[in-house]
């Protein structure tokens, strides 16, 4: 959050010719659009807002090349599956992802993820409190009833000093 991940990913996919690209979003993620991806900068490359990850591969189609996936933490573990079929069909997938959920822990998802991505890249944001590197995620808004209510808006980048769990338990 705050890295230029999504930059990073709008670079990306611009650099791309010739190649028809499709891009998904959680849609939950309505900050800027519910039809685009768009970064703290403004700009946008046109998206689609899915909520579980194997819609992906309903929305997919056989002239599709590239499939981009914004804030990919925020899908369903099938996503690797998922993945793994648009790879496999010879489809080039760029994701971008945070790396720790509000309580510091590693998401289970993305560690497989990166674990088979033929290239990864760590972006650092500027924590919202002191200005330093930030490699946490501060939860903004209560955890009510271990349902992360609230999309990206929820959440600010924070370093490990000012970083603080939340004070409820967390989902499992
Ligand atoms: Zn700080």
């Amino acid at each position: 959050m705050f890295a230029g991940k999504t930059t990073a990913l709008i670079s990306a996919i611009e650099s791309i010719q010739k190649q028809r690209v499709v891009v998904f979003k959680p849609a939950i993620d309505t900050r800027y659009a519910t039809d685009a991806v768009v970064s703290h900068a403004g700009k946008a490359v046109p998206a689609m807002g899915v909520n579980r990850a194997q819609q992906m591969l309903e929305q997919v189609t056989e002239d599709c090349d590239v499939v981009g996936i914004d804030e990919a933490h925020f899908f369903d573990a099938a996503l690797s599956a998922v993945i793994e079929t648009l790879v496999g069909c010879g489809r080039d997938v760029f994701a971008t992802s945070l790396d720790f959920d509000s309580w510091g822990r590693p998401f289970p998802l993305i560690e497989r993820l990166i674990s088979r991505a033929d290239h990864t890249s760590l972006l650092h944001a500027v924590c919202a409190q002191c200005q330093h590197q930030a490699d946490r995620t501060q939860r903004r808004t209560p955890v009510v009833d271990g349902i992360m209510v609230g999309g990206a808006e929820s959440y600010e980048p924070r370093c490990k000093t000012c970083w603080r769990p939340p004070p409820q338990t967390p989902p499992q």
